[in-house]
């Protein structure tokens, strides 16, 4: 496996594996890995020759100083992970090397999908996904990119983006993958401390009970109001936001049975630790 911390050197050496002939995979990561990141480079090395996983903690996507500062980082462990999950390439680029010093995103408006759950509550920072994303899928140039349905918005502005300007590239979503008890994979769960990481689990408790609602044929919108009002009374959760949409739109699906696309979505602060997590609440 090679490590990569430059543009030119990243495309030389793409530019030499696509002239075998190789199929180029992405996975791009913020690092921390985990068994979540593990399968997305596993799948990309099932269907590519070529796997590139990218390491680098975005500063414009944080609207949270304190989280961005905060931010694991496991450099020398992520390198083992990947080589052993098949990673033929690690990109490491630093801040200045995929910016060149100006910081400043422009804004993203693809309707609801930046502007709705996650894009609400962390102003700017699919501004900042997609400033990132762009300028590595320049650099990358990949036949196909894999993502989580863990982060199934930032999924579907991805997918928006690649619609719009990144023609023949191929995103593959990949399922989320959870800790035995439930807890959708982190990076972040290593912050959870003392009775944090128990109560983390309320996320999929929640939206195991809005799946079962919707599996009984029943509309969700009474289950939503009851949990929202069990966050209220808790103090250890913060709940920003619990809801069932359209993983296409993030239209709210509140007649969620019989759709196919339809997903329960929470997002909550834990002992001071922001999650997320989602599940599908189709039933077959
Ligand atoms: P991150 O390093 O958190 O930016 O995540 C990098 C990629 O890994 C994104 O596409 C995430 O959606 C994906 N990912 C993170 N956690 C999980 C998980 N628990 N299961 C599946 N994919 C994940």
């Amino acid at each position: 496996m090679k490590r990569v911390q430059t543009i030119e050197a990243l495309q030389s050496h793409i530019e030499a594996a696509k002239t075998k002939g190789r199929k180029v995979g992405f996975v791009p990561t913020m690092g921390a890995l985990h068994p979540g990141h593990a399968s997305l480079i596993e799948r990309a090395r099932n269907a590519c020759e070529e796997v590139v996983v990218s390491i680098f903690v975005n500063p414009t996507q944080f609207n949270n100083r304190k989280d961005f500062k905060t931010y694991p980082s496991t450099l020398k462990d992520d390198l083992d992970v990947a080589r052993k999950t098949g990673a033929t390439t690690v990109f490491t680029p630093t801040v200045d090397e995929l910016y060149g010093g100006d910081l400043k995103v422009g804004p993203v408006d693809y309707g609801r999908l930046t502007s709705a759950y996650e894009g609400q509550k962390r102003a700017g920072h699919f501004d900042g996904v997609v400033a990132v994303v762009r300028k590595l899928f320049s650099a990358v140039r990949p036949d196909m990119a894999f993502f989580g349905e863990k982060d199934l918005q930032q999924l579907a502005v991805i997918r928006q983006l690649v619609r719009s300007e990144f023609d023949g590239l191929e995103v593959v979503g990949c399922p989320l993958v959870r800790e035995r008890d439930g807890l959708a994979m982190s990076s972040r769960n290593v912050r959870l401390l003392g009775e944090s990481r128990q109560d983390a689990l309320k996320l999929n408790q929640w939206l195991n009970r809005i799946k079962s609602t919707a599996c009984n044929g029943r509309d969700v919108s009474a289950v939503l109001q009851a949990i929202e009002s069990e966050a209220a009374s808790m103090k250890a959760i913060e709940l920003e936001y619990i809801d069932v949409v359209d993983a296409k739109s993030f239209e709210p699906q509140h007649n969620a049975s019989s759709q196919q696309g339809a997903f329960a979505i929470v997002a909550a602060q834990v002992g001071g630790v922001r999650l997320i997590d989602n599940c599908c609440v189709a039933c077959s």
